[in-house]
Parts: C-alpha cells; sequence; structure tokens
C-alpha cells in the first residue's frame, strides 16, 4: 500500500521524431499514455478526504436507504386507495425518523408518520397530511391514491455492494454525503502531488521589493502557485533564480528530493539565456515541445532526477494557456486522478475572426448575455486579459472564419479547476 511507483523515465516526453510542430491532441495523447500516478496510498478519515483523489473504488456498505421509510409527513397504511371519499380509523402511536413504530398497524388502519420513519409492519403507502382532516381518532381523505404512494423504497437510490464512485475521483462535497450516507468512514486515497514553482530570469524581481527600471515583479510565480492549489496539488514554493546554469541546477537537485513535479516558467525556448532547456538537454532528458499552439512558445518538458519537469514560457498569458492545456491533465494524471478532459461549451460567438489554419489557438474569453467576448487584444503580454476573462475559447487546429453567432468552444476556468 505504501510502495512508490517507479520513477518516470527520462525518455517519456519524446515526442514523435520529424515532425516539426506537434499538434495539440498528439501532444496530449502523449501525456496521458506515458504518465501515471507517482503518489502514495494513504488511508484517511471522510472528514479529511474532501479534494482528495480515491485510490480504490468504493463499495456501498450498507443500502441507501436502508429500510423502506416514507418521503412525508402524513398517515401510512396498506395497499392504495380507490378514488371516493375514505374515512380510515387510526392505530395507536406513531413512526418518526429514528424512533420505529415496533407493532403490526392492521389491515383497514392508519397510523401517524413523519418524514424518514422506517414503514411500520402493514405499510406500504403514505397519505401527505395536507390531503387529510383527523379529529385524533380517524382520518378522512379522498382517493385516488396509488398503492407506494409518498414511500421510498429500501435501496431505491444506492444498494448495499455497489460502486458508488471509482478510483481516481477527486471527492466533491456530495460525495462525502454520499459516502458516509452508505456507512463509509475510512478511505484509501492519495497523498496530494507535491508540485514545485519556480520562476527563472535576471529581469525578475519579488512583489514588494524594490524594481528598477527594466525590472519586472514576477508574475508567474503566484498565479502557478495558486493554479497548482486550486487544481487540489500541494504547492511549493521553489522561489526564483537568475539566469545562471549553476543556481538553476542546483535548485532542481534540492527540489528533486522533496517534490513530485517540478513547474517552471521562463528560459524554457532555445536561446543563449533560456538555462532551464540547455539544463534539462545536458542532463539527457529534456524534450523541446514545439507545438502548434498560440499562445505559447516552446515547452521544456524533461525530467531531473526521476521528477517530471514542465518548463513553462515565461510569457504569462502563455504560461497559463500551457498550464492548462498541458500541465493541467499531466499533473491529474501524475495525481492518480486519472484522465480528464476539460468541459466545454457550445456558445454563440459575440465577437469576429479569422484565423489561419496549422495551430490551434485560445483567446481570453468571458460569457455575457448568452455570448462568449474575447478580451480586445490577443497580445501576450497583456497579463489583464488574464484577470478579465473567466475562460478561453478555443478555435480548432484549421482555418476558421468566425462571425457574431456562430457556436465556438468556450472552456470556463472552472472546467480546469481554476
Ligand atoms: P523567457 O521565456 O524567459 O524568454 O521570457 C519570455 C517573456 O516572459 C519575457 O518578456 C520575460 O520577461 C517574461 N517573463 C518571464 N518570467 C516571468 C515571470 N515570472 N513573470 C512575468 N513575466 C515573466
Ligand atoms: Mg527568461
Amino acid at each position: 500500500m505504501t510502495l512508490k511507483p517507479p520513477p518516470l523515465r527520462n525518455d517519456c516526453f519524446a515526442l514523435p521524431a520529424g515532425v516539426n510542430w506537434t499538434p495539440v491532441d498528439a501532444a496530449l495523447a502523449l501525456l496521458r499514455d506515458r504518465l501515471h500516478a507517482v503518489t502514495e496510498v494513504e488511508q484517511v478519515a471522510l472528514g479529511a478526504a474532501l479534494g482528495r483523489v480515491l485510490a480504490e473504488d468504493v463499495v456501498a456498505q450498507r443500502s441507501n436507504p436502508p429500510l423502506p421509510n416514507s418521503a412525508v409527513d402524513g398517515y401510512g397504511f396498506a395497499g392504495g386507495l380507490p378514488e371516493g371519499e375514505h374515512v380510515i380509523p387510526l392505530a395507536q402511536g406513531r413512526a418518526a425518523a429514528g424512533l420505529a413504530f415496533e407493532g403490526v398497524v392492521p389491515a383497514g388502519e392508519a397510523i401517524r408518520i413523519l418524514t424518514g420513519a422506517s414503514l411500520p409492519k402493514g405499510v406500504d403507502t403514505v397519505i401527505l397530511e395536507e390531503d387529510v382532516t383527523t379529529d385524533g381518532q380517524s382520518i378522512a381523505c379522498r382517493g385516488p391514491l396509488r398503492q407506494g404512494a409518498n414511500a421510498r423504497k429500501a435501496g431505491e437510490d444506492v444498494a448495499a455492494g455497489e460502486v458508488i464512485l471509482a478510483a481516481g475521483r477527486r471527492l466533491t462535497p456530495a460525495d462525502l454525503a454520499l459516502i458516509s450516507a452508505t456507512g463509509g468512514a475510512e478511505l484509501p486515497v492519495r497523498k496530494p502531488l507535491r508540485v514545485g514553482v519556480l520562476s527563472t530570469g535576471d529581469e525578475l524581481v519579488e512583489a514588494g521589493q524594490t524594481a528598477r527600471p527594466g525590472q519586472i515583479f514576477d508574475a508567474n510565480r503566484p498565479m502557478l502557485l495558486g493554479l497548482v492549489e486550486r487544481m487540489g496539488h500541494h504547492a511549493l514554493d521553489l522561489g526564483r533564480v537568475i539566469d545562471d546554469r549553476a543556481t538553476l541546477r542546483g535548485r532542481l537537485d534540492e527540489a528533486s528530493q522533496k517534490v513530485d513535479v517540478i513547474v517552471t516558467s521562463g528560459g524554457a525556448s532555445a536561446g543563449d539565456e533560456d538555462h532551464m532547456s540547455a539544463l534539462l538537454r545536458e542532463a539527457g532528458a529534456m524534450q523541446e515541445w514545439r507545438i502548434a499552439i498560440k499562445p505559447g512558445r516552446p515547452l521544456a518538458l524533461g525530467v531531473w532526477s526521476g521528477v517530471p519537469v514542465f518548463g513553462l514560457p515565461g510569457n504569462p498569458v502563455a504560461a497559463l494557456v500551457c498550464t492548462l492545456i498541458f500541465a493541467r491533465p499531466a499533473m491529474e494524471q501524475l495525481a492518480g486522478a486519472g484522465w480528464r478532459a476539460p468541459q466545454g461549451f457550445l456558445v454563440p460567438a459575440g465577437f469576429e475572426k479569422r484565423k489561419k489554419p496549422g495551430r490551434r489557438e485560445y483567446l481570453r474569453a468571458r460569457v455575457r448575455d448568452g455570448r462568449v467576448e474575447v478580451f480586445k487584444s490577443e497580445g501576450s503580454g497583456r497579463i489583464s486579459g488574464l484577470s478579465w476573462a473567466e475562460g478561453l475559447v478555443e478555435l480548432g487546429d484549421g482555418a476558421a472564419e468566425i462571425a457574431p453567432g456562430d457556436p465556438v468552444m468556450f472552456y470556463p476556468y472552472a472546467s480546469f479547476g481554476f
């Protein structure tokens, strides 16, 4: 149970040879096939399981409801009622939730029953209290009423022994209700994926410090740390390093001892100061991912001492899009949650756009009045657009000419766990 899966192979990110720009779907298929869960399994109490990933299927230990019970406050008896007026004598006692009526209700009599109460012997049908008048001795009501009305059957929701949640499920508050209702108290879950986030670049300054002209504040790290947390992982701040190979190497060595994945931004291309890609290449475990996607420069995917590294572009817009499109499903896979494509929605466009074939495009977007609007600028340095947007519009790999009203695929940020 506490066995740790083997580390990833150095060549796990290899892309097909001879392809210049890899289509997004091919890149995703590769991540899906090559990555596997790397997190350990532990047993936790139900109350500590929210947001955790199930390591095994969960089976209902008990049916829901466990016994037939009443869906309403009213009066219970056996059989339905034909059309017409009825007067039914009341049996002594009552049945309430948690306080069962132990006796048998004689045929032809009714008993007071409250919502959630187990049906006493001799009762299979309940009439709503609003539909009767009573003097305390009898009830008077009008038929017809079908046999079984307002009664819940044992196991009509879940039968004991049924698989209620599958391994890989990230537990929601509703799941906790389901598990608890069916008798579960302890669950095998995966330890959270530990994701280290690192920024690289000589130009970067920490928030709160003084920035000289030409320096910029580190925008990616707070964003990426936040994204990782929102996606349900454990984010570790690996700080910021200058564009120096030895420093970066030291930081990666240190990080690879304590995290399951490293996400870096900046220095991922093939320029002089792109030390991230240079180091990974040196280690013999680097793949330059030239993906046909906009925004997004090459990604540097690699393995450092057995730990996968996602080298994102430094540009914050590209960093965000590449995180949502590539790093998110990859991290889910590593976390044991399996592969989950984001849920998109076709929404009429509130914009016009002409697009060339050859790469997939993601636009910062949001929905207003049933139409999807896109940010005024596609400039990849526009951080304000990321904040303005509430999701992304996806334009397919081919050419497209979009007119207002045409359906386009919109992915709310929430679909990425954002
Ligand atoms: P790079 O990928 O290192 O060539 O960086 C591309 C662009 O993104 C440059 O304009 C960088 O200054 C910018 N950039 C890199 N890292 C960050 C960061 N952490 N926050 C904001 N901008 C960044
Ligand atoms: Mg840089």
